[in-house]
């Protein structure tokens, strides 16, 4: 691996960060805060959130098993992958290298901060080679984006090509594992303290049912993470999702059983769509939704929206021809899907 310094831009390694005034002061002991221009009134949304979320990283510490300093909280993962373009790639001299297809994010924030975006095809099975991946970086590659299991393709990625691209190469791989929680694969947070370019990005907004709090995870080495938490906005991570966020961690339990619930789910759906005249082939799936290829995908989603069923049409994206992506909900809305298909004149 390059050194942190070689792969983190100049000017953010020189930055010394913006001290709020619950930076100066953090301890507990003070009973009057006069230090940030706050309101006294208006309890308790008058205060300014903990910047660096002390409290919910400790609970989140103790469920993944992962150190806080090797945790950074963002405004949803999307925060952390906007963060590692503007902490490690220069504009228009750096690049990054990424599976396709994938999560779309990836490619927007790259544009958003002029890095250029190569993309290696996956196989006709939605399997990468790390040789393949490897071929397409150059000194001038920071990152390998991995996202297993993957969207929209919904498989698991095979670990050891995982593990070859994390050893192999010496930039920083980002491996996405928003839909680990619902696969059978272990989680890389284990391998975190072999693995010093490894950042592990999970998210609320899945199995936790938290989409609407905005709130995902980086894990990586202390440097890295100190790195982050360094260029970030302050107060990035609000109070009310915070609060809301330990409470959940203390409710882990129903988590688990959401999970179980939605993989038997999943079967059930799975099984339902391979009976189907308008399925012409499903893609095994790790994750809380999955690809099917059908006959004529526009027009069958534009049947379903027509019963008030929205699925997504990822007929345009790579590999994905006539291809929907289909999320796994309740018994009740998995019933009327099929249901509106069955009744699909093919
Ligand atoms: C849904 C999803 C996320 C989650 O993004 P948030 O900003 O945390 O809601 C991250 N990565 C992938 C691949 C996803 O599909």
């Amino acid at each position: 691996m390059r050194t942190l310094e070689e792969l983190t831009r100049p000017n953010v390694w020189r930055l010394k960060p913006y001290s709020s005034a619950r930076d100066e002061y953090n301890g507990a002991a003070a009973s009057v805060f006069l230090d940030a221009n706050e309101n006294p009134y208006n309890m308790p949304h008058n205060r300014y959130p903990d910047p660096m979320q002390r409290e919910l990283k400790k609970e989140l510490s103790k469920i993944k098993k992962v150190r806080p300093e090797h945790i950074f909280l963002g405004n949803g993962s999307d925060e952390a992958i906007d963060l590692v373009f503007r902490a490690f790639c220069e504009p228009r001299i750096d690049n990054v290298v990424a599976i396709d297809p994938t999560y779309g994010m990836y490619q927007v924030c790259a544009e958003v901060n002029d890095v250029e975006y190569r993309k290696v095809l996956l196989d006709e099975n939605f399997r990468f080679s790390a040789d393949k991946l490897l071929a397409a970086a150059d000194e001038h590659t920071k990152l390998i984006f991995l996202c297993s299991p993957n969207n929209p393709t919904g498989n698991d990625l095979l670990r050891s090509e995982i593990e070859r691209i994390i050893r192999e190469f010496d930039g920083l791989v980002i491996l996405d594992e928003a839909y680990n929680d619902f696969s059978e694969a272990p989680s890389f947070l284990e391998e975190l303290d072999k693995y010093p370019n490894l950042i592990v990005l999970q998210t609320f907004s899945k199995a936790w049912g938290c989409a609407a709090i905005r709130l995902g995870m980086a894990f990586a080495s202390q440097e890295i993470i100190s790195i982050f938490s360094k260029i970030k906005y302050p107060y990035n991570v609000n109070q009310l999702t915070q609060k809301q966020a330990i409470e959940m961690l203390h409710r882990y339990y129903e988590i688990e059983r959401w999970v179980k619930t939605l993989k038997e789910e999943r079967g059930n759906l799975e099984e339902e769509f391979a009976k189907l005249p308008c399925t012409v082939k499903m893609f095994p799936s790790d994750a809380n939704f999955f690809l099917v290829r059908v006959t004529d995908a526009v027009k069958i989603y534009n049947y379903l929206v027509g019963e008030g069923i929205i699925v997504r049409n990822r007929n345009s994206v790579s590999l994905c021809g006539n291809c929907l992506r289909v999320t796994v909900g309740t018994r009740n809305e998995n019933e009327r899907l099929i249901e509106a298909l069955r009744k699909y004149k093919v």
